[in-house]
């Protein structure tokens, strides 16, 4: 790898003013923490916006920010107030934040700011392409620039580009609401590799892919034609060390040296030492579940009576885009909460709950962390969240409970943890309640688990794992390029040809000569095809084989000017030029009666679908249907398939939205090599695309050339994208 640059919304640092002189001071979020250890090391640039209306200061200051940034390889991308508001405020928080955190009924869809989300995110490209070269590779960072990776890409396909969303990507039927639905995803794709915290948010993505965009998704890789691209799941980690750390030295601390906080804190728990804390910390964001968080805990001390007075919550909450009238909204639900609940439990030297709307350092954070019994952690949805890891990791003494929602991406890391639904206020307060009751025996168990797997898979894992994927995906893309028909190549090819006085070409049909169609009859060869192949055919040197999957019937109808020998349902048949059609091998076919019916029944069940009877075949075409539902499908159907044939020397085939049932042990790649029994050549090409022409490019002699259509892996020793190529390939041959 060469250099490795990094893009986000937000440059590492924060510019501060005192007194006309600029300062630069280091964001501690866990993006920032974990990238600088990355890019710098990796030689490159971090690329985002300083947090200053550009109109705002002069053009003398804002050179002075740009330098003091440049000394830490970071590039300010000048924004205005109006880009600010219509861009970040408008579409990425008003827009994406709440759609892709399930709160559609809070997303607007103004066209301005889908406007100026695209020349935003085409400056931050533009920014990018500036510094980087072609083997560069540039890692970009969440909701904010979905479009920048296809920008980037578009411009130099040669970048390597990795993204990273640290939101959840919804499920197909919430993304489907967007109006630029297609625009984010092509974006996003332009992208080598991208990193979901959680496998769901994977396979949501490859959901929208499929059904927005009609691209093929095998495991994680996704065949968008020109390319393949990988998703993947890798949860981001904490800064675990540093966690552990501040704790122990909270711990080690002398009364002396105390902070006031600290004092305090620790006043309150020696005055009352039976009552327990429980903890929340989060932004005061619609999406972290703080109303239902507070009437779970009314219910709680409602439903335990016992436990009023011997419990107190300590609830931060951050302020955060105060502007937004929906936030301005929860905050006046949480104050009305928080007051309510207070009012009916309050006694002499007792108030429930301890509320802090405000941030906090993070030193006192870590006190919070290590004083609670307990952490309370119910968002409706979010990504990741962080808070829960921070707290495991300055668990010293293993002492603790952690209750965390099952909508956090978190949770699915955490399975010792107290997994809870955020809307079940009667199982929240229960689960307080077995928190209060737990053994020490039974914490120092759940959190030593818990300590082990974060601790092993910290943030700077988190990003050397990304990393290694994006190499990873580099070495399967330089598989399909080096398969490339270059010109060297093709003259190599030619020449061969020129000098071979006996040569066969194996040419597949669907796929291969023609497009697909919605209907396999209307693929019937067109002139320029029958052109290309009456010129192969005529000279007396080659013998021209079609070997397909298609019924004898069919290509006998097609092909009938009887210059060209005809292979048909994948080699049963053959017809010979000047020859009747003959069966490769005796054959019954009593089976089909047996799997027809089950056919049958999957067309009822699978709109769109039908059944192509062949003499010794039989054929569900699903091409037509919708795609995810009929994938699921063929899924099904294969299974069942594979219990009622049992040991029967019956083939399952699975081709290109079509699954073909025939008896076994007959393939292309036998028929190719009979066929070359009978005519010796000196030049052999094979050409097909799907992987019953594996056969024949497994099966054939070493010297033949061998060429895959489309970019699926393959045994081929070369590819070409598309019909057309294969038609220019057979046209610049003779
Ligand atoms: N945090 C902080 N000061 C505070 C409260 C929280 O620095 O007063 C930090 C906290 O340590 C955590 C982050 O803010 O690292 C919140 O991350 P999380 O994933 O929980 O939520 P987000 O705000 O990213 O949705």
């Amino acid at each position: 790898m060469n250099k490795l640059h990094i893009i986000s919304n937000r440059l590492p640092f924060q510019v501060n003013k005192l007194e006309n002189t600029y300062s630069l001071v280091e964001s501690v979020g866990g993006l920032a923490t974990g990238m600088k250890s990355v890019y710098k090391k990796l030689g490159g640039y971090w690329i985002g916006w300083s947090g200053i209306a550009h109109e705002t200061i002069s053009a003398d200051e804002s050179n002075t920010i740009d330098d003091l940034l440049k000394k830490e390889f970071c590039l300010s991308v000048p924004l205005s107030s109006d880009e600010i508001n219509l861009y970040y405020e408008g579409f990425s928080n008003n827009t994406i934040w709440p759609l892709f955190h399930y709160f559609t009924q809070h997303a607007t869809y103004k066209h301005d700011d889908w406007d100026a989300y695209v020349r935003v995110n085409q400056k931050f490209a533009d920014y990018a392409l500036s510094v980087c070269n072609d083997d560069d590779t540039i890692w970009i960072h969440d909701y904010q620039l979905l479009l920048v990776p296809g920008m980037i890409k578009k411009a130099n396909p040669n970048i390597s580009i990795g993204y990273f969303l640290h939101i959840p990507f919804p499920s197909y039927e919430v993304f489907r609401l967007l109006p630029w639905r297609k625009e984010l995803l092509e974006g996003i794709l332009g992208a080598d590799l991208i990193g979901f915290h959680t496998y769901d948010y994977e396979r949501h993505f490859f959901s929208c892919v499929r059904r927005l965009l009609g691209f093929d998704v095998n495991m994680n890789q996704i065949n968008i034609g020109s390319r393949i691209v990988v998703a993947d799941a890798f949860p981001m980690g904490i800064d675990y060390n540093k966690f552990e750390a501040k704790a122990q030295e909270i711990i080690a601390k002398p009364d002396l040296e105390k902070t006031d906080f600290s004092k305090e804190l620790e006043r309150f728990i020696e005055q009352f030492p039976e009552r327990k804390l429980i903890l929340s910390i989060d932004r005061l964001d619609y999406s972290k579940g703080i109303p239902n968080r507070l009437k779970s805990f009314e219910r709680f001390l409602a439903k335990y009576p016992e436990v009023v007075g011997k419990v107190t919550f300590v609830m931060l909450a951050v302020p955060s885009r105060e502007q937004i009238e929906h936030y301005q909204q929860l905050k006046r639900e949480v104050d009305e909460l928080v007051g309510s609940i207070n009012a009916k439990y309050r006694e002499i030297n007792y108030s429930p709950i301890w509320y802090f709307y405000r941030s906090m350092p993070f030193d006192q954070l870590v006190e919070l962390y290590v004083k609670s019994e307990i952490a309370l952690i119910t968002p409706v949805r979010d990504g990741m969240n962080l808070v829960a890891k921070e707290y495991v990791a300055s668990k010293i003494n293993k002492k603790g409970v952690i209750i965390i929602s099952e909508m956090a991406g978190a949770s699915k890391e955490m399975c010792e943890a107290l997994i809870i639904n955020p809307n079940n206020e009667e199982e929240i307060a229960d689960t307080l309640f077995q928190a209060m009751n737990m053994t020490d025996e039974e914490q120092i168990q759940r959190m030593s688990q818990l300590q082990l797997r974060l601790k092993r898979y910290d943030l700077f894992k988190w990003a050397s794992e990304f990393i290694k994927g994006l190499d990873k995906v580099a070495g399967i893309q330089r598989v399909f390029n080096t398969k490339s028909i270059s010109q060297n190549i093709f003259s190599a090819i030619k020449t061969h040809y020129a000098q071979a006085n006996k040569r066969v070409l194996f040419l597949d049909y669907d796929g291969t000569l023609v497009g697909f169609k919605s209907n396999p009859v209307l693929t019937k060869p067109d002139e320029s095809l029958l052109n290309i192949l009456r010129t192969l055919a005529a000279d007396k040197r080659n013998e021209i084989v079609i070997i397909s999957g298609r019924d004898k019937n069919t290509l006998n109808l097609w092909f009938n000017e009887n210059n060209i020998h005809l292979i048909a349902e994948h080699g049963i048949w053959h017809r010979r030029i000047d020859s009747d059609w003959t069966m490769s091998v005796a054959l019954d076919n009593a089976w089909m009666l047996k799997i027809k019916p089950l056919l049958e029944h999957f067309v009822d069940i699978t709109p769109a679908t039908f059944i192509e009877e062949k003499s010794y075949s039989l054929v569900w075409h699903y091409r037509n249907a919708e795609q995810e539902y009929s994938e699921r499908r063929a899924i099904e159907l294969k299974d069942e398939l594979k219990h009622l044939i049992g040991n029967q020397n019956i083939e399952i085939m699975d081709g290109d939205k079509v699954i073909e049932i025939k008896v076994g042990g007959v393939n292309k790649g036998i028929a190719a090599a009979a066929f070359l029994s009978e005519f010796p050549a000196e030049f052999i090409l094979a050409i097909g695309d799907d992987w019953t022409d594996e056969f024949m490019f497994k099966e054939l002699p070493d010297t033949t050339h061998s060429i895959k259509v489309g970019i699926k892996q393959t045994f081929a020793k070369y590819k070409l994208d598309s019909v057309e190529k294969v038609r220019e390939f057979l046209s610049a041959l003779h």
